[in-house]
Parts: structure tokens; sequence; C-alpha cells
């Protein structure tokens, strides 16, 4: 088949990447001028395969309220007059019981776990190098009430087949010795050997050239404008060269919506509505100034809910998220305010080890579904297939969501337990995935 796939963020590249795999014509679109210069440019860096907990849980509403348009809150909503913020809202509410919860992991470690194994089965292939490290996440807790509830959540990932430990202080400074230099409360933590970190820049960029050394078009600075449809078929994508100022109407047999959060208002107009809202949040990267002192286990901070990665000798600190819309701006003072915050906690942890005079920093918008379950799979109109809505987890699910896809669009059923998009429909039922 002829496919365009719109979007070259790690979801459109490793779609493109497999699809080539499995012998189709691929064009990728995108409106920026290389692969990875939206959402998954400057991220976590986590492959998070076991630390997958939807933000939707029990707890979540009360949390929440309390948190509620305070400024310094791990989660902000900005209400807005704008329906598909509060639809997403009302869904997401619909998500915080055990129930929900209980099955949105289960789905989240079956494509985590598969997706995995392609990603190290691609790196083995390719051989691309992105800062890899392979020294597990851990999760570190500055009360002993936290750590507490922290135990249940390992208890509930192990029923999945999830290799997550409790440990003691000690145990926490032997995983990770770069903590020991912490003046502030440790309790403990909870690691995760398997999980892994990387750039996922690098990698994407990296990919996205094999992708066009074998054969595939990439369109940069080429903005999605529309999609044609005739006869219940998408034609053709319409798409606008920024350089020149020219449209033109593409055609192909086959449509992959991989746009982030811009995949909700682009396919709205054709009557496939996703619930899919960006959740902004932010990065500071700094340069190491004594990198045999720095961290290389890739961290989350409970206490301010922050992922640390050692990138080269660079390290990354990202977090936080906002529910206000589209804007991916530093300037507010809410964004200064957060930017600065990630430094500052830093420093606080690792005293002396960066230079924090010149962070670099950052926002994205994750494409964010109630569940946090991405929407993987064929669309209500039958040539127009859907990868997006990765959430928080889009780098980690990344690889396995490019191959899924590209196996559904061949006829192949992924070897995962999974809800495909449309797999209901098909089926001749109503489609209720807790993402859609
Ligand atoms: C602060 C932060 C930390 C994170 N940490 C982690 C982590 O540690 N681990 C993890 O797994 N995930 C993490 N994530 C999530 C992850 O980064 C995202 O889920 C992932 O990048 C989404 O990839 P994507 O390809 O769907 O979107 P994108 O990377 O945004 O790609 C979409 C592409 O579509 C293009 N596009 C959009 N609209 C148009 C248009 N109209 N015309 C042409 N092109 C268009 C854009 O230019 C872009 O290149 C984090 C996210 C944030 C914000």
């Amino acid at each position: 088949m002829k496919v365009i796939v719109m979007g070259a963020g790690i979801i459109g590249v490793s779609t493109a990447w497999y699809l080539l795999e499995r012998g189709h014509e691929v064009t990728v679109v995108d409106r920026q001028p290389d692969a990875a210069l939206e959402t998954s440019f400057a991220n976590g860096a986590q492959i998070s395969v076991s630390f997958c907990e939807p933000w939707a849980n029990a707890q979540a509403p009360f949390k929440v309220a309390k948190w509620l348009l305070r400024d310094d809150s791990p989660l902000l909503f900005r209400p807005r007059l704008e329906w598909a913020q509060w639809r997403w809202g009302l869904s997401f509410l619909a998500q915080c019981n055990d129930a929900a919860f209980e099955r949105n992991v289960g789905q989240l470690v079956a494509l985590g776990r598969y997706s995995h194994e392609s990603l190290k089965a691609l790196v083995a292939q390719t051989g691309i190098d992105y800062h890899r490290q392979t020294r597990g996440i851990l999760h570190f807790f500055s009360s002993q009430q936290d750590l507490d509830g922290a135990g249940i959540g390992a208890e509930l990932m192990r029923r999945h087949g999830v290799d997550r430990r409790v440990l003691s202080r000690d145990e926490v400074l032997q995983v990770e010795p770069a903590l020991r230099g912490f003046a502030g409360p440790l309790a403990g933590g909870t690691y995760t050997p398997t999980d892994e970190s990387g750039d996922a820049r690098v990698f994407t960029q990296a990919l996205a050239r094999r992708c066009q050394q074998r054969g595939a078009t990439f369109l940069y600075e080429h903005d999605v404008l529309g999609l044609g449809v005739a006869g219940g078929a998408v034609e053709s994508v319409r798409v606008g060269n920024q350089l020149d100022g020219r449209k033109t109407a593409l055609k192909a047999d086959a449509f992959v919506a991989a746009m982030g959060s811009f995949t909700a208002p682009l396919l709205r107009p054709l009557g496939v509505s996703l619930n899919i809202y960006p959740a902004k949040g932010y990065s500071a990267t700094l340069k190491l100034k004594a990198p045999e002192r720095a961290s290389r286990v890739s961290l989350i901070d409970d206490s301010r809910k922050i992922a640390i990665s050692r990138l080269g000798d660079e390290v990354r600190i990202a977090g936080t998220a906002e529910l206000a819309g589209y804007d991916t701006s530093l300037a507010s003072a809410t964004s200064r305010r957060r930017c600065a915050a990630l430094v500052q906690r830093y420093e606080e942890l690792f005293p002396g080890v960066a230079d924090t005079s010149e962070p670099n920093f950052w926002a994205g918008l994750r494409p964010s579904t109630p569940s946090n379950i991405p929407v993987i799979g064929r669309s209500r109109i039958a040539n127009l297939w859907v990868n997006a809505g990765h959430g928080t987890l889009g780098w980690t699910h990344g690889a396995g969501s490019g191959r899924a896809l590209a196996e559904l669009m061949s006829g192949v059923r992924p070897a995962l337990e999974f809800g495909f998009y449309g797999e209901r429909r098909a089926a001749g039922q109503p489609h209720v995935a807790a993402a859609a």
C-alpha cells in the first residue's frame, strides 16, 4: 500500500518504520523542519514499562480538588469555555475507580511489554545510539506514609507480573549512590530494574534518517490542512508547503493520523471523535559539572512528581501537568515558576553537580486520554488509521504502538491483549474503549 503518515513524532516515525518493514510505500508529513521537534523533543526520557499507572485512580478526584487552581500543584486545571476540555475532565472522573484503574493498568502493562521488546529488537537491528541507560527506574519518597502507599502500588503491579521492589532508605542509596549528597528527608523507594531511559528526540531523528534510507519520503515544513473524503474513504490529505506557500492534495491508499494532541481537532470535522486533550508539561536540561557525582539510574521524585534522567553529559528534569489548552509558551509567570522549581529541586537533591546557570527549558503537550490508554487502530473511515493519545507514556509505548498499527494495517493481529480502536466496531459492537 501507499501510506501517508501525518506526524513525525516518536509515534509517527515508529509507525513509518514498521510499515516499511512490511513492504509498504511511506510518506511522512510534518510541519516542523525535522522529526521529534514537538512533544517528543525533551521529555522525561523514561522507558517506563513498570511505572505506568494512569493518573485516574480512586483517590485522584480528592487530590485534584485539593490542587485545583493552585499554581504550584503537580496537576493544574485551568477551566476554559471549551467542550473538549470538559468532556475530557468528565471522562477522567469516570475512570477514577478501582475497576477502571485495574483494567487500564493491565492494558498499559501489556502495551509497555510489547513495546519494550519491540524497542530492544529495533535497537539491536539498527544500532541507534540515544544515551540509553539500562539501570532501571527508582521512585523515591520523602515520607513513610507515602512509602507505605507505594508498597500497596507495588503489590498491585506484581499482580500484573511487574518486578517492582520496595526498598529501604539504605537500599535506595545502594541503587543510586549519587543520592547520598541529598540532605532532605528520604524514607525509601520502589525500584523496577528492567526499566530504562534514553533520549527520545535523538532516537526518533535517527530512526527517521533510517526510514529515509529505506525509501520513505519525509515532507517537512508541510502543514496538514485537512483530509478530503469521497465515497466513505479518505482520498487525499491537503498539505501546505511553508517554504513556497503551495497547497497540494496528496493521494494514498491509507492514511495514519499521528499528530499527538492535534490529532483530535484534525479528525473532528470528519466525524471521528477522539477524547484526546493536551496536558502541558515542562522540562529543564542541564549540563553536568561533576558527572561522576550525577545519578545514572533514572529517578522519580515522588514529592514533586518529577522524573530525572541522565543523558550523556547532561541531565533532564521533567514533570508537572497543566490542562489549559494548546499553549506551549514558557513566558507566563506560572511557566517560569514551574521551570525554576525543576532546577531548584535538582540542586537540592544533587548540590553542585549540574550547571544551573544556563538551563534549557522546554514545554510540550502530552496527548492525553482520560485513561492514559492510547488510541491505536482503524477509525470509522476504513482507510484512516489513528495512532495518538499516548499521554505520559509515548516514548515508552512508541516502538510497540508503531509496530502494532503497522501489523493491523497489514492484516495481522498484534500479539498482545489490548483494546485496539475500531475492533469492537468491526465486531458489530459499539466502540466503548476507555480512551475514545
Ligand atoms: C514534560 C513531559 C515529560 C514526559 N516524559 C515522558 C517519559 O519520561 N516517558 C514517556 O514514555 N513519555 C513521556 N512523555 C510523553 C511523550 O513525550 C509523548 O507521549 C510523546 O512524545 C507523544 O508522541 P507523538 O508522536 O504522539 O506526538 P509528537 O511528538 O508531538 O508528534 C506529533 C507530530 O505531529 C506534527 N503535527 C501536529 N499537527 C500538525 C499539522 N497540522 N501539520 C503537520 N504536522 C503536524 C508535529 O509537528 C509533531 O512532530 C512526556 C511528555 C512531557 C510533556
